[in-house]
């Protein structure tokens, strides 16, 4: 039948292979490129696949051989460096390529045949209309609807459209109406694509290092090149991207940024619009899918030139792609720990490689691997050592916890010190990766612990909700009045979370303002707005935070930070923890003495000898990190040697056992060249939400021999009969062991 026409398919499905499927004759002139949609059957469902070429002869008979339902797009939605780059990853990471393409699209495409990004209205305030503030609040006195409806319009920066509004308010579209009619707001087809206008001009010069590091990077910016600019917090590296970015935009060609999850903040996003004479889209998780998808259109049909956004933004189609940023680069964010366990920094290496183009990894912590690449020259580096403010990087003393009086796991010294900040119109930042109340509570009369009967681990007792969670299966329940054990009321929390050291720290020091700024003081929207408002302004004088404050903020008026609990990394079973642990003190130290007031960081410990922080205090974050990369070469671990990890869980825990100890026997079953396999062995933490975990740990001095292994094994174990009783998963350089 030469008429027709056969098609390779990617189908979301946890199947490794692809699938072919006929073209009827409906089709017969249709031109067919790689990255179109197709609406198919796949067994009793209708799914969307990608077609990933077109193909002359199938293996598959003619009568199983079904017939595409419908092509979906007019013309490809990847190019061709996306479509490289997600096989490519198919491979690399050992993934279903149906699902590669899947977590690649936008929901939006997932979900609807249509690809035209629907146009819906968008509300925002006009802020060119004159009435002051406590006039429209005049005007609104009597109409209060109108004036819930505004200030939520008023929190939202980018504006609301119908589907935000829908859920956080009902009977909203006579207000908007009565809203619009007034002038207070406007409207707007969806906000996708931010036009920047320059309105802030340079009032300093660039440091000599700044322009150094810029030169450097423009020299090579016709090749691929990946250059590492590191530099100390404060050193002005956002001076560096926009300089960057400037040259590329004025070339005609488009810019794409990648921050960590909680790296864009509001601060840096306003730089970026300020700077540059250029369309911009951000993509975060905040977006709904309409949105994004919007956004996302925009970037791939070259309407905005520059793209800033988390880990996913890496599957932006950009056709003129020219430059690619990732902002702290060591970030954990940019690997995703389920499905597709793709790392974003790592594809975008490859991403700026195939493209020709440069790629700068930005840090002031760079990753032990990427130093390792510095170190074998594959890739450029570029320092910035002072602080762009000339303001000396601040003291950083261990206080040492041992024999001392401890106040909420605070020493007397600590706890003077801070008494001494704030006496001198200080600002303190106390980092503690904790939240809650206290990380469990026990019986005094029987030694009960409040476990969580999903996981092995403590639930958290969150005082102010009554409440004891469990941080990792999200369990909940009400906090215990009694033991359940003996009964008694005599129960204790111990240890203590952000929530217990700002009330401690409020009950001392009532004249100042104590804000904590953690995943549950600011799950509301706009409230880690207004929480960073206060922070930079002053007016918050004690800062109780997580890693949430490590980055990217800027608070002038800093000048102490506290690190409460060093010790648990110190002796973690996690092979990253000390790299983790050196990278926050150098990161959550930057952020002191940022502006006029010298800076001091206190760093409390059991162990001030350990030689890590030795190393890390004495003689700075790069000599540790080679050192640390010297432990890592001698323990075989990354990146000395390519680590990969299978994981398998379930609810019976003989059932992950037998699947793991089959998985070895069908490993044993080949030649490996240069691949050691060790376990199976529980997991760090066995039990979790209720599902017992193991794993297998893969090695090797050679990626292309670990591959090799993997890409014929992997197929093996989806055969096996032990794989349908669990659920298992390949991690290709694994972030953590857990
Ligand atoms: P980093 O990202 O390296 O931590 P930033 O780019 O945020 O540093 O810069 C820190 C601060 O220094 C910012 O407030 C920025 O405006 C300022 N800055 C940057 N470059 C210079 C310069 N050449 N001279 C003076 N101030 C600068
Ligand atoms: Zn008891
Ligand atoms: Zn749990």
């Amino acid at each position: 039948m030469p008429n027709n026409r056969i098609v390779k398919v990617a189908v979301p499905c946890p199947l490794y292979n692809t699938f072919d499927y006929l073209l009827d004759t409906e089709h017969r002139n249709l031109t067919i490129q790689a990255g179109m949609r197709v609406r198919i059957q796949f067994g009793r469902q209708k799914l969307i696949g990608i077609i990933l070429e077109e193909i002359q002869q199938t293996d598959v008979p003619s009568s199983k051989l079904k017939t595409v339902i419908a092509v979906l797009d007019n013309h490809s939605l990847f190019n061709a460096d996306l479509l490289k780059l997600l096989l490519w990853a198919a491979r690399y990471y050992v993934h279903p390529p149906g699902d590669v393409f899947q977590t690649a699209l936008p929901v939006y495409l997932r979900n609807n045949d249509d690809a035209t990004p629907a146009l819906s209205n968008v509300w925002r305030i006009n802020h060119k209309q004159s009435m002051a503030q406590d006039e429209i609040q005049q005007t609104l006195k009597r109409a209060p609807k109108q004036q819930q409806v505004y200030q939520l319009l008023a929190a939202s920066e980018s504006g609301l459209d119908a589907e935000a509004l829908n859920t956080i308010t009902s009977n909203w579209r006579s207000p908007i109406k009565a809203l619009l009619e007034k002038q207070l707001i406007e409207q707007d087809v969806i906000p996708a694509v931010i036009k920047a206008k320059k309105t802030a001009i340079l009032d300093y010069s660039l440091t000599q290092e700044q322009s150094t590091a810029i030169k450097s990077i423009q020299s090579h910016r016709h090749g691929h090149a990946v250059h590492v600019l590191n530099g100390v917090t404060g050193s002005g590296k956002t001076e560096v991207y926009l300089s960057l970015c400037e040259t590329v935009l004025a070339a005609d060609r488009q810019v794409l940024i990648l921050v960590p999850e909680i790296g864009l903040t509001p601060q840096l996003m306003q730089r970026f619009r300020e700077r540059l004479n250029t369309n911009i889209v951000v993509l975060h998780s905040a977006m709904n899918d309409k949105q994004r998808y919007a956004a996302w259109h925009a970037a791939s049909t070259n309407q905005a030139q520059l793209v800033i956004g988390t880990r996913s933004t890496i599957f932006t189609p950009l056709p003129k792609l020219g430059l690619i940023i990732v902002d702290e680069e060591h970030d954990g964010s940019y690997k995703q720990q389920d499905g597709f366990r793709y790392n974003a920094r790592d594809l975008a290496i490859l991403r700026a490689k195939n493209n020709n183009i440069p790629i700068v990894l930005g840090s002031a912590t760079p990753s032990i691997e990427s130093l390792n690449n510095i170190n074998e020259q594959r890739y450029m580096v570029h320092y910035l050592k002072q602080r762009a403010n000339k303001k000396p990087v601040p003291s950083i003393k261990l206080v040492n916890l041992c024999s001392q009086k401890l106040r909420e796991g605070m020493a007397e010294t600590l706890l003077s010190a801070i008494k001494q900040h704030l006496d001198k119109q200080g600002q303190l930042l106390l980092f503690i990766n904790r939240r809650g109340f206290a990380p469990l509570l026990m019986c005094h009369d029987c030694g009960w612990t409040t476990n969580c009967l999903r996981c092995d681990a403590h639930m958290t007792f969150h005082k102010g909700r009554k409440q004891l969670h469990c941080h990792h299966c999200g369990s909940q329940r009400p906090a215990p009045e009694q033991c359940d054990e003996c009964g008694s009321t005599n129960i204790l929390a111990i240890g203590a979370g952000t929530e217990r050291i700002e009330q401690y720290l409020q009950s001392t020091f009532p004249d100042t303002q104590v804000s904590r700024i953690d995943r549950d003081t600011t799950r509301n929207k706009g409230s880690l707005e207004d929480k960073l408002e206060k922070a930079h302004s002053g007016e918050s004088g004690i800062l109780v935070g997580t890693q949430m404050l490590a980055k990217g903020h800027d608070f002038p008026n800093l000048t102490l930070v506290c690190i409460l609990d060093t010790d648990q990394s110190l002796f973690s079973a996690d092979f990253r923890a000390a790299e983790h642990l050196a990278q926050l003190v150098t990161q959550v130290s930057g952020r002191a003495g940022r502006a006029e007031k010298a800076g001091e960081v206190l760093i409390q410990t059991h162990h001030p000898d350990h030689p890590l922080l030795q190393k890390l205090l004495h003689k700075g974050y790069l000599s540790f990190a080679e050192e640390a990369l010297k432990e890592r070469r001698s323990a075989g671990l990354p990146p000395a040697r390519h680590l990969t990890i299978l994981r398998c869980e379930s609810v019976e825990p003989k059932a992950a056992q037998l699947f793991l100890n089959h998985a070895i026997e069908q490993a044993q079953r080949v030649e490996k060249d240069n691949v050691d396999i060790f376990g199976p062995i529980p997991a760090p933490m066995e039990r979790r939400a209720g599902r017992f975990r193991y794993q297998i740990m893969l090695q090797s001095d050679h990626r292309k021999s670990l591959r090799q292994f993997l890409s014929w094994w992997a197929p093996q174990l989806q055969q096996l009969n032990s794989a349908r009783k669990v659920r298992w998963s390949i991690d290709v350089d694994p972030y953590d062991t857990f």
